[in-house]
């Protein structure tokens, strides 16, 4: 463990300000949400969409004293109590102090990259190498710039190993990321199209890839992938591939149903292997694993039967609802401080259930280094857990561990013979464990089960789209959430959750019994309701939801409303109709509001707003501009008039992108949130939902036959159907039948026959290899599906019924 005092003199710096140089370091953190030991913290002030010098009273207020800033601010000035390290670069220091830290290990360090497959191929090696190494993997994809410098600086001495991912996004990156990690081994799982948009072209990207490869002795790479030339002459090239040039030969593979039979040559031996996969990208990345064991050094008889043992991995963090009204945290593949880590942040984030459960098995190293003990300690206690179940053996440093319910079980047999006693309801439960402890047994018995069609919900990626929408934001707008109809479709209290940990200002739904199910869930952040009608007025005010307020009659009975009920001062939005003509006030009607309003003091304009009809369409920037105008002079007439300020908003996501001057004083973001780019322009935009199925039955059937009710769906050749369990009834509407609907069937477009039905439909995949139980994407592209019958991705998405299962997870 470091101190500051050390820590300035390896990085030859002064400190700005110094309280106490001897404090220890042990954890970086530029999340002020995210602190877990608040003494031994060292807070970096990072410039990223949202500026880490904003978060600095916050993240002193959860008791953080030494921090590295590159602009001085006034709070710290202040103080008296704090380290202050200023320097130019914060990121730059910070991957400086990790190098410096890397550089004391001098163990094999494999780095990986690629354009695919760098986490799976990283967790297998891992559990491939688990028996005889202790190995460390950097966790989830915390593969960037700043990920790779909160892995490495988890090295520590219990490891004998280590594999890092790396991924970039822009040249340039990679050589920083090289001289972070100095990977002594190199993996290469392939090249693709990801990320391609900031390279002038493959060959580009793939030159600022293998920087990473610089100084490694080996590098383990498809010899499709790379041409020898462009590899430092001293690096040993293991390669795989179909020639018998190659290291590792495939030299054939024969699938049949789930499984694929390999035969390939390690060095001299020819070996079979079994594996259950039949996909290109697992063989491919199979093909990375041999490589490495090769050169590892592992007999090719310990290689074929550890490769045997591989099993497909969710890589994912997923959130699911479980027995008894709980939600379980699925994050069975892997246990280790780091991802711990990450898990914990979400069970915190997803603040769903008051009482929370952690079931966690032993992990790799934990009973031989103390220090790594205490971390573990620290990081229980800080984590308001109401429950803590051990898998593993019964250590002394577990009576340190301060939470209300302790239970331990030697293994996962004995927990799940135990099982009924927990008691398990109405609680968040962490499910977490290494490889070996096999906990997914321990998932199957908690979590409910999904029948075939599931709509998954990458959390992540709507954290990442709202990061993208508030980079184009300046600081000072607020942002206000749409989390109306189900949030698009996406799940109400699951992303209000999360919306509610990466504080944004607002959330809105159309119906008050929307808000009270938020508040239900715990949902503290202000409310607006959109289409309020007076049945719910007791409701709003019992669970202080703010109505949006759109015609005189609709304000004349709120305010008596309040005066029956003695309330003052209840927030409320008044809308105004600048064109959409659906709720809201004429602009000539604003004059009679100010004079309502001035004789009252039962409500509070706490914003003003309107709603532009078509800010997408380049067309009809008239009539934007125009609605624009018209709000304005009606918000300056009722600011004057009441004599307060009020927030004032218009723009939705397509205005958020096309129309800064609309910006004002809050945007409301809806589609773009869950993924949908309805501007066409936005590139790095991520996919937020995907409704699967799976083939539930497959038939050969003759020419001449028909499928389906109504005998619609007639076969013009000897064809080959299968039977998907999604119709109309989950939301696949009818007008999808007769060819008009396309899914998609590992990676390939197939058209419905005949009439959809009300739980099923009919796929033809004549000429296809497709198995009964083979994954069914239901829209491969929203937007073409929409455009096919003539909708938008609104509609398809909110249709979505509520009766298909949703599952969130979280990479
Ligand atoms: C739904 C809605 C939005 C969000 O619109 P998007 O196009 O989904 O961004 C904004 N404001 C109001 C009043 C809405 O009803």
């Amino acid at each position: 463990m470091y101190t500051i005092k050390f820590i300035c003199e390896v990085l030859k710096v002064t400190a700005f300000k110094s309280n106490d140089l001897s404090s220890k370091i042990s954890e970086l953190v530029y999340d002020s949400r995210k602190v877990n030991n608040p003494e031994e913290s060292l807070f970096f002030a990072l410039k990223a969409t949202r500026d880490g010098h904003d978060f600095i009273p916050d993240a002193y207020e959860k008791g953080i004293r030494s921090f590295v800033i590159s602009n001085s601010i006034p709070f710290l000035n202040d103080k008296t109590d704090v380290n202050v390290i200023l320097i130019s670069d914060v990121l730059e220091f910070m991957q400086t102090l990790v190098t410096y830290h890397r550089k004391q290990f001098n163990i094999p360090i494999i780095g990986i990259t690629g354009s695919n497959g760098k986490s799976i191929v990283k967790a297998w090696i891992y559990q491939l190498l688990v028996p005889e190494k202790k190995v460390y993997q950097s966790p989830k994809s915390y593969n960037s710039q700043l990920g790779v410098a909160l892995s490495l600086w988890n090295l520590g001495p219990q490891y004998d190993m280590a594999i890092i991912e790396a991924g970039i996004s822009e040249p340039g990156e990679m050589e920083k990321l090289q001289q972070m990690i100095q990977p002594t081994i190199g993996i290469f799982t392939n090249i693709g199209v990801a990320h391609s948009q900031n390279f002038e072209s493959k060959q580009e990207k793939l030159i600022e890839k293998i920087k990473l490869f610089k100084s490694v002795d080996a590098l383990i790479t498809g010899s499709d992938y790379l041409e020898k030339e462009m590899v430092n002459p001293e690096v040993r090239i293991v390669s795989w591939g179909k020639s018998d040039h190659d290291q590792v030969q495939l030299i054939s593979e024969d699938r049949s149903g789930h499984t694929s039979k390999l035969k390939v040559r390690i060095g001299e031996v020819i070996c079979i292997c079994q594996v259950p996969f039949t996909d290109r990208a697992s063989i491919e990345n199979i093909m990375s694993c041999i490589g490495t064991m090769y050169y590892l050094g592992y007999d090719a008889e310990t290689v074929v039967e550890r490769i045997q043992g591989l099993k497909p991995l969710e890589m994912r963090l997923q959130l699911k609802k479980g027995i008894n009204h709980s939600s379980i945290i699925d994050d069975s593949y892997s246990n280790d401080l780091a991802s711990l880590k990450i898990s914990l942040e979400f069970l915190n984030q997803q603040n769903q259930h008051s009482k929370k459960t952690l079931i966690l098995s032993e992990m790799e190293g934990l009973a031989e280094s103390e220090k790594l003990q205490q971390k573990l300690v620290s990081l229980l206690n800080s984590s308001q857990l109401q429950r803590f179940i051990w898998v593993g053996t019964d250590y002394d440093w577990l009576n340190n561990i301060d939470i209300e319910t302790k239970t331990s079980f030697e293994n996962t047999e004995s927990l799940l013979s135990h099982f009924t006693e927990l008691d398990f309801h109405n609680e968040s439960i962490l499910v977490k464990g290494a490889r070996k402890f096999l906990f997914e047994r321990v998932v199957q018995r908690l979590a409910l089960r999904s029948h075939g069609t599931v709509l998954e919900i990458n959390l992540n990626a709507i954290s990442n789209n709202l990061m993208l929408y508030r980079s184009l934001i300046p600081k000072g707008v607020k942002l206000m959430a749409m989390v109306k109809a189900f949030s698009y479709g996406s799940g109400s209290f699951e992303v209000a959750n999360l919306l509610q940990f990466s504080k944004v200002d607002y959330l809105t739904v159309a119906f008050a019994d929307e808000g009270v199910e938020l508040r239900n869930a715990g949902i503290t952040l202000p409310i607006m309701v959109l289409s309020p009608d007076r049945d719910t007025f007791q409701t709003l005010l019992q669970h202080n939801l703010e109505p949006e307020i759109y015609s005189m009659s609709f304000l004349d009975e709120f305010i008596d409303f309040l005066k029956e009920n003695d309330i003052q001062g209840f927030n409320i939005h008044l809308k105004l109709d600048t064109g959409m003509h659906r709720l809201g006030f004429f602009p000539a009607e604003i004059k009679t509001v100010i004079e309502k309003l001035k004789n009252q003091d039962q409500v509070h304009v706490q914003s003003f707003f309107t709603h532009l009809v078509a800010s997408g369409d380049p067309n009809q920037d008239d009539f934007t501009l125009q609605q624009i105008k018209s709000y304005r002079s009606a918000a300056q007439e009722l600011e004057e008039g009441l004599g307060y300020t009020f927030i004032k908003h218009v723009a939705n996501t397509s205005a958020i992108v096309r129309w800064p001057e609309a910006h004002m004083d809050m945007v409301r973001l809806g589609i773009g949130l869950y993924g949908v780019d309805m501007d066409r322009n936005f590139s790095n935009l991520e996919q937020v939902s995907s409704l699967k199925t799976t083939v539930t039955q497959i038939k050969e059937l003759p020419s001449g036959e028909t499928v389906g009710y109504d005998r619609k769906g007639v076969l013009s050749k000897d064809s080959k159907i299968a039977t998907v369990k999604i119709g109309y009834a989950d939301g696949y509407s009818r007008r999808f039948g007769n060819s008009v609907g396309k899914m998609q069937i590992n990676g390939q477009l197939v058209s419905t026959v005949g009439n959809i039905c009300m739980d099923m439909c009919m796929l033809d995949i004549t000429g296809q290899d497709v198995q009964v139980g083979d994954e069914v994407i239901v829209f491969p592209s929203l937007m073409e599906s929409a455009q096919a019958i003539g909708t938008i991705p609104y509609e398809l998405l909110v249709n979505i019924s509520s009766r298909v299962k949703r599952v969130y997870y979280y990479e």
